[in-house]
């Protein structure tokens, strides 16, 4: 046999992909795939769609009575359109002649299937909603308010609502606490309604910790809490 060009190899790719090539063809496209990085980028996407099939989609066989429709439906298109062979035709006519491929029908049947699924599963995934952490107020600070929200990218942000304002020697300090070790997550001044929104930076996804508090520290913030507490949240 021949080395095959790359030519000949891409077209197998898929039906490589879902094992449905005899030992020889197999064969070759596992040597092309040791010297091609596109086949090989083609079958790990190929790959990527196979797995989200289950196992028993190879018995998916389009029952004799669907297959005549199917057919009588892609004829009827192809005759529908203007004897200049366009795209669409071209398109159509290229299906058809898979279709006609034994070896195609499995894998064109495993395309509808997992077009159906990603469709699927694209409708079950709602948007996930920013995920929010409301803190309370203490008897220090009793009209505050605070909320540190998460959004889907982990970016985190920390806004406040009736916090008193400070002296200018002093600061605000959000503490995110994890089996009572306390890191600085954002250190900050609010404005003369007591209010203010900053982003929090944490080396951690901020839903892992346990606990948060904001104390009054000496500007520009402490190592560890020293101030007197005045939001705070316990999950
Ligand atoms: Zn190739």
């Amino acid at each position: 046999m021949p080395n095959q060009t790359h030519d000949d190899i891409t077209d197998l790719i898929p039906a490589y992909a879902l094992g449905a090539l005899d030992a020889d063809e197999a064969a070759q496209v596992e040597q092309h795939l040791t010297t091609c990085a596109r086949c090989q980028a083609d079958l790990a996407a190929y790959e990527a769609v196979t797995d989200m099939l289950p196992q028993a989609a190879q018995k998916i066989e389009p029952s004799p009575a669907l297959k005549k429709r199917l057919l009588a439906q892609i004829q009827t298109t192809n005759t529908a359109v203007p004897p200049a062979p366009s795209r669409w035709q071209t398109w159509i006519d290229n299906l058809h002649q898979l279709w006609r491929t034994p070896r195609w029908q499995p894998v064109l049947a495993l395309a509808a299937v997992a077009v159906l699924i990603a469709a699927f599963i694209l409708w079950q995934q709602a948007p996930p909603a920013p995920q929010q952490i409301e803190l309370t107020a203490t008897n220090a600070a009793p009209d505050a308010e605070g909320v540190i929200e998460i959004a889907t990218n982990g970016r985190a942000t920390l806004t406040v609502n009736g916090l008193p304002p400070l002296a200018a020697e002093q600061q605000y300090q959000l503490w995110l606490i994890e089996d009572g070790q306390r890191a600085s997550g954002a250190i900050f001044s609010v404005s003369d309604t007591g209010a203010a929104t900053v982003t929090i930076t944490a080396e951690r996804p901020l839903a892992t910790y346990s606990a948060f508090g904001i104390t009054i520290e000496p500007a520009g913030g402490s190592p560890g809490p020293t101030g007197e507490r005045v939001l705070g949240h316990n999950l």
